[in-house]
This record gives structure tokens, sequence and C-alpha cells, in this order.
């Protein structure tokens, strides 16, 4: 399986920052066994889409929970396919977080997306105190039966994102991340069967280039989901970099 590298922009960025990293991008190498997804804010997709090569792939990092219809500044999973997205991010933390989403409606959004042709990447992970609690399997577990529940195992990714490495600084250890990517895949068989080994699970939370050669050494670690590492060209290649050689 080649690592799998996306980058979420959040709501960071202009059209001027879009232009500087694909100029930045164009000098640097990204061996061909990786695959780098960008996920920035909608209004900047078709930007992305333009300047950037062909083999970088293009995501959202939400979609709407409905096919169509009025729900002002929602957008479409069909419309993000237009748009030339093959991914979408789903269930991340801080949708769950600021705008109160639920398994749910996570779930809904996942279907929505891979009826529209996109792959999903479902994000899951646990809060501080439920991890200094003992409680982080059990959260986990239960976040993927609710957010994977009609969910076809096709189209499908999984981001063990803990929400106390997002944006801190201080990432899982490779022992916490190879932990619970395990337990994961453990869940992910109960729930789907033998199949569920096609899926790729990947791991978020302040992943940077110094960090990310000894995450990508781990066996259960299938890929990364980067945030702020990922608005500089340089430090996303040298992540991307990593996820290649961390797979050989
Ligand atoms: C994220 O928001 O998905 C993320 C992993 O952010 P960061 O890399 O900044 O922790």
């Amino acid at each position: 399986m080649s690592a799998l590298v996306i980058a979420n922009w959040k709501m960071n960025g202009a059209l001027s920052a879009v232009e500087v990293f694909a100029e930045t991008w164009g000098s640097v190498v990204i061996p061909n066994d990786v695959q780098i997804v960008i996920c920035p804010p909608y209004v900047y997709l078709s930007a992305v889409r333009e300047a950037m090569p062909r083999e970088v792939q293009l995501g959202a990092q939400d979609c709407a929970g409905h096919k169509a219809g009025a729900f002002t500044g929602e957008v479409a999973a069909d419309m993000l396919v237009e748009s030339g997205c093959a991914w979408v991010i789903v269930g991340h933390s801080e949708r769950r977080q600021y705008h109160a989403e639920t398994d749910e409606l996570v779930a809904q959004k996942a279907q929505l997306a891979q009826e529209a042709g996109l792959c999903a990447v479902v994000c899951v992970g646990e809060q501080l105190g439920q991890r200094e609690a003992g409680e982080h399997q059990q959260v986990v577990a239960a976040q993927l039966a609710g957010s994977l529940d009609g969910v076809d195992l096709k189209n499908l990714v999984v981001a063990y994102e803990p929400v106390w490495a997002i944006g801190t600084g201080h990432s899982a250890s490779p022992q916490q991340a190879e932990d619970m990517h395990r337990w994961i895949k453990d869940c992910l068989m109960k729930h789907y069967g033998a199949d569920a080994q096609q899926i790729p699970v990947i791991y978020g939370g302040s992943v940077k280039p110094e960090t990310a050669a000894e995450l990508f050494a781990c066996e259960t670690i299938d890929g990364a989901l980067v945030g702020g590492a990922s608005l500089e060209a340089t430090s996303f290649a040298e992540i991307a970099q990593a996820g290649a050689s961390g797979r050989n």
C-alpha cells in the first residue's frame, strides 16, 4: 500500500498563498509511491487544481449531510466532484467540536461522499481527558461504530487524530499511534470482516518533517493527515518524502 499524505489547510491561505505553494512545489521531488492530496478551503479548490500538477489530488475538508436543497452555506458531495475533488474529510474533530457534528451525521456525510464517487476520510480520536482516564480505545471504537454505520469499505480511509495532538505541537508517540492504529484495524475487521485490511488508517496530529519518518516507519500507519505543516510546500514535501521512504 503506498503511503497516503493528506494536507488539511483548514481556514488558512489566500489565492496568493496558493501560487507561492505551487511555485515551491514545482522545485521539490516527490517519489511516485506516495499519494498526495490537498484539501484547501472550498473557495481555493479551483486555484489549487489549476496551479498544482495532476498527480496531486484534490480534496475538500467537509461536505453536506444532504444531497441538495435549501441548506444555506453547505456544499454537496456531487458539487465537490464537479470541482475536481476525489477526496473529502468528514468528522474532523473541529467539526465535531465547533459544529456539534454527531457520529450519525458523519456517517451520513461519508455515505453521500461515497455515492458521489469521493473517497471519504473519516476522522476519529479521543480528547485528552478521555486518554488520561484510559478510555481512548472505547471512545474511538464507539466513534467508529457510529461514524461508519452504512458506510462502504471501498473508498474509505480512517484518520486517527487524537484531539490533544491536533495543532498542539505534541504528536502522539509512534508507540501510542501504533497501538491505536492496531486497535482501529481490529475494530474495522469486526465491522467489515477480513476485507477491512484494505482500508488505510492514517495518523493526524502535529505531524512535522522531524517526526514524520518515525511515524511512517510504524507498520500500522498507512499515511498522515497534516494540518499546520502542510501550509508550507517545503515542509509538506518533506513529510511526503518521509512517507515514501517509510514504506520501503
Ligand atoms: C488536522 O487538523 O487534521 C491536523 C492534524 O492538524 P495539525 O497537523 O496542525 O495538528
